[in-house]
């Protein structure tokens, strides 16, 4: 064998092995997901090998399925589902993923004075929202609406009124965020974003190499974004009147969000509640309180907290919107004032 020969061996060995590994791997994967009736994405930045993004998109696939079988109210089968039909005051023993849950939706509205309120079902129901009907009068159903009637109690789950019923869909969004999110950090990521029906967690750097930047949805439907900000290391989720909502007689609308306090629609001028928050389930159960208790009331609860900010985007005249933010919220990037 000729010194050439050898030399084209070696070259020929070492161009297949650096070229292998490369051919293996995928730039910046990105994926959608289907689940808890919306859609949402997952981008991971940089180069990952093939056989560990499929098993990364199995764990995350069966991640969501397991949150979608604890707590959906949609299927009658789940975990809270079978809570919710059980019309007695008996301890019900479940999962330790609801107890963690349910266990912040009651910390939530205990700090929102019950704006946040996971027993709303009844309610949500009734206004045409919720998985099924509920004919009755809203004083009647508000018997057995209310956070305090509800408790944990070690790993049991028990009603003070046998009619209570649990909706954890403001909150089972952000959770299931901070979920897959988790996954990706303990598989060794550190630049991604996860999106779920608009909920965000972003972390490190995007493909470019760049913070990543999401938006605050135009709350006139179709208008594209309204306010483009940096996200790294904090959750972001928007509540709002103009994604889910129903048309009375007179042409009027009305929300899916709930005020508990009187049981009706919740009625104010926000258009839309943007939070910032350190978990995705605190950024999304805080958007739905803040949409109950508005501006003037929930800008100064979420100041004082700390990693926590909002932006409200206020109907005014005209069909124009104005804004209203904590002083920690960035107000860079204004796309559409
Ligand atoms: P979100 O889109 O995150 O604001 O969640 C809204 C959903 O949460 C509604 O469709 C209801 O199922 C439920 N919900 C409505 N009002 C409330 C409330 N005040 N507190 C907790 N959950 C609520
Ligand atoms: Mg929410």
């Amino acid at each position: 064998m000729g010194f050439k020969y050898i030399l084209l061996l070696v070259v020929g060995v070492l161009l297949v092995l650096s070229v292998a590994p490369r051919l293996n791997r995928v730039s910046n994967p990105s994926w959608e997901l289907e689940t808890m009736g919306t859609w949402g994405n997952v981008t991971i930045s940089g180069p990952v090998s093939k056989t560990e993004l499929r098993s990364v998109k199995n764990v995350i696939g069966m991640e969501l399925e397991m949150v979608n079988r604890v707590m959906s109210t949609w299927q009658s089968d789940t975990e809270l589902s079978r809570f919710n039909a059980l019309e007695s005051t008996e301890p019900f023993a479940v999962s330790a993923q609801l107890i963690a849950v349910v266990n912040h939706a009651l910390q939530v509205a205990e700090w929102t004075d019950g704006a946040f309120d996971p027993t709303v079902k009844p309610l949500v129901d009734h206004w045409g929202f919720g998985p099924e009907t509920d004919p009755a009068p809203v004083a009647e159903i508000m018997e057995s609406v209310g956070w305090r009637k509800v408790s944990v109690l070690d790993k049991m789950l028990v009603k003070s009124v046998p009619e209570l019923q649990l909706d954890l869909s403001a909150i089972a969004k952000g959770y299931g965020v901070d979920r897959v999110a988790d996954v990706l950090r303990l598989a060794g990521f550190e630049n991604f974003l996860v999106e779920i029906g608009g909920e965000v967690v972003a972390e490190g750097a995007n493909p470019k190499g760049k913070r990543w930047q999401v938006g605050v949805e135009n709350p006139r439907a179709g208008e594209g974004l309204f306010q483009a900000l940096e996200l790294s290391g904090r959750a972001l989720a928007t509540s709002g009147d103009y994604r889910n909502f129903r048309i009375r007689e007179d042409g009027t609308r009305y929300s899916h969000i709930i005020n508990p306090s009187t049981g009706m629609p919740a009625e104010s001028d926000v258009a839309s509640v943007s939070v910032l928050a350190p978990s995705c389930m605190d950024a999304d159960a805080l958007a739905t309180a803040l949409f109950v208790m508005g501006a003037g009331k929930g800008l100064p609860l979420v100041e004082a907290r700390d990693g926590v900010d909002a932006l409200f985007i206020l109907h005014s005249t005209n069909k124009t919107f104005v804004t209203r933010a904590t002083s920690g919220f960035p107000d860079r990037g204004i796309i559409n004032p």
